[in-house]
């Protein structure tokens, strides 16, 4: 049980943001959100409203297990280049109390009071006359106050000339008003200057992320599962050193056996286009040629082109072309069992 032909070797490779990403890929939590992504269950993480607690993401708050938690999370993959953002809103906070639970308030410039009225203005093309739209009504027709003829046509009898506000407090008028917050919690009034304003995003996979975390993450995480429950024992990534004492990366390695531990191991390649050509096939020979491990594995994304093929079977790695988890697991049962 305690012999193993072949030195192993921990993570020693350097912290590039290519590393964090992978072992980002590698978190449970960050899996399963991705793979809500990936499976098609969303495009794009948007938040939801919540009128106590202002925006939300109950998909992330479900899978981290703490609301207060979610935005480091998602933060942390922005960092890593794997999510991407858009301005979705812009969340205005109370001063005093810290609520979102906010009205807009329309005010008079002069005295302050949100007892406005807002009229449209309407010009009489015609006599030139202008006014507000409510003394032009009579009944149900627009009838000139001045001339007294009816405006029937918009745009021919009669233009729209913007909007005048009256204040009902203190009987002035104006054509801009000014906006105020009113906090439905603590009845503060509260103005622009001092209105604490948070921006709030929705969250997109980034294209370039996208197939290393379909890589990454749906189809190791199936394929560990099914060695695990099949007695294997699984690392992801495995580092192996070689005949020529360097060290290798490989997506994972099973190793099963108790005297003589058989180790297999196993990269991913995918492909946006159709088939993956020959280059992964060509970097895992490489590293076999030195590990010399008693099986390899090459699971092509969604299918192997006929080059890499040719290459495979003359190289002695075995492909397994899967467009999915469901298939790689499926490919492999056969294969890898029967070597157990
Ligand atoms: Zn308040
Ligand atoms: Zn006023
Ligand atoms: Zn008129």
């Amino acid at each position: 049980m305690l012999f193993t032909h072949r030195k192993r070797l921990g993570k020693m490779m350097p912290k590039t943001n290519k590393i964090n990403r992978a072992e980002l890929l590698k978190d449970r939590n960050t899996q399963a959100f991705l793979s809500k992504f990936l499976g098609g269950e969303i495009s794009e993480l948007e938040p939801v409203y919540d009128p106590k607690w202002g925006y939300r993401y109950p998909i992330v708050e479900k899978i981290i297990g703490d609301h207060s938690n979610v935005e480091d999370f998602l933060n942390t993959l922005c960092e890593a280049g794997i999510l991407e953002i858009r301005l979705y809103d812009k969340v205005i906070y109370c001063p005093k109390c810290g609520s979102t639970n906010i009205s807009v308030r329309y005010c008079c410039p002069y005295c302050k009071s949100f007892n406005i009225q807002k009229s449209s203005l309407i010009e009489h093309v015609k006599c030139g006359y202008m006014d507000v739209e409510e003394n032009f009504q009579k009944g149900k027709k627009l009838i000139c106050p001045k001339c007294n003829e009816e405006l029937r046509k918009l745009d021919v009898d009669y233009r729209r000339a913007g909007i005048w506000c009256t204040c009902k407090n203190c009987s002035k008028s104006f054509d801009i008003p000014i906006t105020t917050h009113f906090c439905r919690e603590c009845h503060v009034n509260s103005t622009f200057e001092d209105a604490v304003i948070k921006e709030v995003y929705a969250y997109s996979l980034r294209e370039e992320a996208r197939e290393e975390a379909a890589v990454g993450w749906v189809i190791i995480a199936s394929i560990m599962k099914f060695l695990q429950e099949n007695g294997f024992h699984v690392e992801s990534p495995a580092f192996l050193k070689g005949k020529s004492d360097a060290n290798h990366m490989f997506d994972m390695a099973a190793y099963t056996g108790d005297m003589t531990r058989k180790v297999t191991v196993i990269d991913l390649a995918s492909s946006t286009e159709n088939a993956v050509p020959e280059q992964p096939v060509i970097a895992l020979f490489a590293k076999i040629f030195d590990v010399s491990p008693d099986s390899a594995y090459l699971i092509a994304i969604p299918k192997m082109s006929e080059n890499g093929k040719k290459m495979a079977e003359l190289y002695n790695i075995n492909i397994v072309e899967a467009k999915n988890e469901k298939e790689a697991v499926e490919a492999l049962k056969d294969k890898l069992l029967k070597q157990k």
